[in-house]
């Protein structure tokens, strides 16, 4: 052990994630001594993995992506009943004690940028059902959302869905028109560098509707790209990527990320 404290992220693959740039800017930024790193885990490593980490009293905790998420819920403790509620762990965070909880800080990290909107009753539409989709529409249930749509390829997944979190609504194909709604989210992989892209006709939308993209490779989407060009006002994947990092970086190292410094940021993350 090098007495240094680190914390990391973990994925299967792990070699595009931008976690360990932000940790790192902001713990040059506040001129802490530790480490973020970045670490290949594969599902059948992911129980050993936790277990070694465990006994390393220098070691803070570590963000979970692609395709351990939900896994990792059963290695860990679980106080804020993050199984019962969002079903998705994207920080596991090792106690003073030796014990390590997980907590999930993407459905803050999503709604942070819609904190100042009134979504009380407001229709909206989500593309997507996988793990994303588990914290946005955790956050819109909480945000006392009205009429919720869920277009997917798989139907059965997404009507599961809006059962688990309490919400009105129906769930369509991903040929489907667009219902007129106040916020429409994509929470799926379409869109991202790879995959297929979301061609949506936006023109059902209202004019003051807003277009929220996760996906942050690219930033500038093909969904965002038509929102724009329709007028509408739009977040992108950075925002949600920035606010997640941010709540666990206070979690690993017990100090705020600095202020002021996200255009900076920003800056890095699409050089
Ligand atoms: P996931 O659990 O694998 O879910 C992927 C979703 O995309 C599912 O709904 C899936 O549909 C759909 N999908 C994938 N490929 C498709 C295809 N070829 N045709 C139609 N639908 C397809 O992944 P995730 O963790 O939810 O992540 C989804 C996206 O959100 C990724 O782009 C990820 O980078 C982004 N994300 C961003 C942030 C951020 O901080 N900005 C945080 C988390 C995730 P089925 O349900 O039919 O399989």
């Amino acid at each position: 052990m090098s007495g240094l404290s680190y914390a990391e992220v973990i994925g299967d693959p792990i070699a595009q994630s931008k976690s360990p740039l932000i940790h790192k800017f902001w713990l040059d930024a506040l001129g802490l001594a530790g480490d973020y790193r970045r670490s290949h885990v594969t599902p059948d490593a992911l129980a050993a993995f936790v277990e070694q980490r465990r006994a390393d009293s220098d070691w803070r905790g570590c963000n979970v992506t692609i395709p351990h998420k939900v896994a990792v819920m059963d290695l860990v403790d679980d106080p804020g009943n993050i199984r019962g509620t969002i079903g998705a762990m994207n920080t596991v965070v090792r106690q003073p004690d030796g014990s390590v909880i997980g907590t999930n800080t993407d459905a803050a990290g999503f709604y942070a940028p819609l904190a100042d909107l009134d979504l009380e009753g407001a229709p909206v539409a989500v593309v997507g059902a996988g793990g994303a989709a588990r914290a946005v529409l955790f956050a819109l249930a909480r945000a006392g959302v009205g009429h919720v749509t869920i277009l997917n390829r798989s139907p059965l997944k997404a009507m599961g869905l809006l059962a688990t979190f309490g919400l009105k609504g129906e769930v369509v194909g991903l040929d489907s028109s667009l219902p007129p709604v106040s916020l429409l989210v994509n929470s799926s992989s379409l869109g991202m560098t790879g995959q297929p892209p979301l061609d949506l006709d936006l023109s059902p939308l209202p004019d003051d509707a807003i277009v929220y993209d996760l996906v942050y490779a690219p930033l500038q989407t093909m969904l965002l790209k038509a929102a724009e060009a329709r007028g509408l006002d739009t977040v992108d994947g950075l925002d949600m990527l920035i606010g997640q990092a941010a709540l666990a970086f206070e979690l690993f190292f017990g100090a705020p990320p600095p202020e002021g410094r996200d255009d900076e940021l920003r800056g890095l993350l699409t050089a």
